[in-house]
């Protein structure tokens, strides 16, 4: 089975191929992705606009060079999948619009993907890992904690009441006048920086629920700027360090919280696992790599070019997807906001 996924919900345009078959299982033939960090970084954030704009202007060659990579043309493949949400409704247009007209012309079946379950899926294309296992999803735009009990069943045991993870990361790079996209950033500063010189808050550590606040955290970060101002390579070094280690306690602490909570919703988890952008950072990577230790399960984190937003997630999630004949008509829609998990209790939202 190959499946063509596209990818343009947000600031990478992608487009890989995956393939799979019983004996061998599966394979990357091609994983293309153009980032626009370059066109966005003046902004310190995407701009939807130009996002949209630049997806337009790609993501036909960016096709291309992926079947010519994989040594395939379009009729050797099973299916299209497309991230058909969440994200920026222009960019998710132009993406669906693409795969719904190859669908057409090829005659092969449209798998409309939820990005975010794509990422919650990619430990199953590294490393064939069985279900359950508690997902951490932390981007810039989503932080949670994830019990994923078999495609299209996910329940949320926590999540950000107000910024992302990767959010955070951002918006302390640019109020420390580092560059964007800030979590490579922060995190190459913090190496060699103090990480107890300043004592930020840990905020929610031993909450009962497994939630998350960040914002607190990044204003005490500001408030420690401010004070100490003008800053010295130092000092950016010690509060990118000490920001990298309060987050990371966190993470561990609300983790810990929600592998608690995993056998009343789910069982006995097969093992914790990282995803999303966030997941690329080594503190945060070692930190959950004990933490599952400590609780004699294994702990896989995709390689890093499948942690960030990539065509290779989107193509296995509608693998996934055809091998259960989940497959799309014609009409589905683009959706800016499609919530994946839900609390315990409530039905899954993917069908
Ligand atoms: P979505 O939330 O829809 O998945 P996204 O574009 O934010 O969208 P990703 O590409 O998965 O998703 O993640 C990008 C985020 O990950 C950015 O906020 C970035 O700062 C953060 N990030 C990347 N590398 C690191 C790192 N080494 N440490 C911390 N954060 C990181
Ligand atoms: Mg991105
Ligand atoms: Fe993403």
């Amino acid at each position: 089975m190959k499946i063509l996924g596209i990818e343009t919900t947000c600031d990478e345009t992608a487009a890989a191929i995956v393939a799979h078959d019983e004996e061998g299982g599966a394979s990357i033939l091609a994983n293309e992705v153009l980032s626009q960090i370059a066109e966005h970084a003046a902004y310190g954030g995407v701009v939807p606009e130009i996002a949209a704009r630049a997806h337009v202007e790609v993501l036909d060659r960016l096709i291309d060079r992926a079947l010519d990579r994989a040594g395939l043309g379009l009729d050797d493949l099973d299916g299209i999948a497309v991230a058909a949400g969440p994200g920026l409704i222009g960019g998710v247009l132009i993406g669906l619009v693409t795969a719904k007209t190859l669908a057409l012309v090829t005659r092969k079946p449209l798998l409309a993907v939820n990005h975010l379950e794509a990422h919650a899926l990619t430990a199953r294309l590294t490393d064939g890992l069985a279900f359950p296992y508690l997902l951490l999803l932390a981007s810039g735009g989503h932080t949670q904690l994830v019990a994923v009990k078999g495609v299209g069943q996910y329940v949320r045991l926590g999540g950000t009441i107000d910024d992302a993870i990767g959010e955070a990361f951002d918006k302390v790079a640019k109020l420390l006048g580092l560059g964007y996209p800030g979590g490579p950033e922060v995190e190459r500063m913090a190496e060699a920086g103090d990480p107890e010189r300043f004592g930020l808050p840990r905020p929610m550590l031993g909450r009962r629920e497994a939630d998350f606040s960040l914002s607190g955290l990044k204003t005490a970060l500001r408030i420690e700027a401010e004070r100490i101002a003008p800053l010295a390579e130092r000092d950016v070094a010690d509060l990118c360090a000490s920001f990298q280690a309060a987050i990371t306690d966190v993470v561990v602490d609300r983790a810990r919280v929600a592998l608690r909570a995993f056998s009343g919703v789910a069982g006995h988890p097969t093992a914790l696992v990282a995803a999303g952008g966030v997941s690329a950072n080594g503190a945060i990577r070692r930190a959950l790599a004990s933490l599952a230790g400590e609780a004699g399960l294994a702990f896989v984190a995709p390689p890093l070019q499948l942690c960030g937003d990539n065509g290779a997630m989107i193509a296995w999630a509608g693998l996934e997807r055809l091998r259960l004949g989940l497959t799309d008509d014609l009409t589905v829609p683009a959706r800016a906001r499609w919530p994946f998990a839900e609390k315990p209790g409530s039905a899954a939202v993917i069908v």
